[in-house]
């Protein structure tokens, strides 16, 4: 950890500590929802829907791995173990128990929103006090925006695909 780093945090550091870990909880649980409901999903555009999913997933994944950077920064210990992720999310998980494309991406699109909302009001909490932080949490954010189009396109486009019949 940096001290000089650390020391510049004009905020509770403990706190902002618990609050990265809950958003490395998330990306986790983002992270394997997105790869199994690639795995599991089935309907119209399938391979358009994996592609997505999959991209997604990996994005959620680099997330992950800028939170625990972050959070090691700052003299924090990252979650090391699986099951501390249920006790630390925000947005949760939701299991691809229905394969359908827009089951699963009716799903992810919750969980997209969810993201949308918890880093909106992170970068309130750092606006000011932790520029790093504040940097990191607004492009993480820009990708969930992103995220959240993609999958508004998708289900637009499933939808599109009923009507024609
Ligand atoms: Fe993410
Ligand atoms: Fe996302
Ligand atoms: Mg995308």
């Amino acid at each position: 950890m940096g001290k000089k780093g650390t020391e510049i945090v004009r905020t509770d550091v403990k706190k902002l500590l618990e609050l990265l870990n809950t958003a490395l909880a998330d990306e986790w649980l983002a992270y394997y929802q997105y790869w199994m409901g690639a795995k599991v999903v089935k309907g119209p555009m399938r391979d358009a829907v994996v592609a997505e999913l999959e991209e997604h997933a990996k994005e959620e994944l680099e997330h992950a791995d800028r939170f625990a950077e972050r959070i090691i920064q700052l003299g924090g210990t990252p979650l090391l173990r699986p099951e501390e992720w249920y006790k630390a999310t925000h947005c949760g998980y939701e299991a691809p128990e229905d394969p359908f494309v827009a089951a699963i991406l009716k799903q992810n699109l919750e969980g997209e929103r969810c993201a949308i909302d918890f880093y909106r009001s992170l970068l309130e909490t750092v606006k000011d006090k932790d520029p790093i932080t504040f940097h990191m949490v607004a492009e993480v954010l820009g990708d969930e925006v992103e995220h959240e189009e993609d999958i508004e396109n998708m289900l637009e486009d499933i939808e599109l695909i009923k009507k024609v019949r």
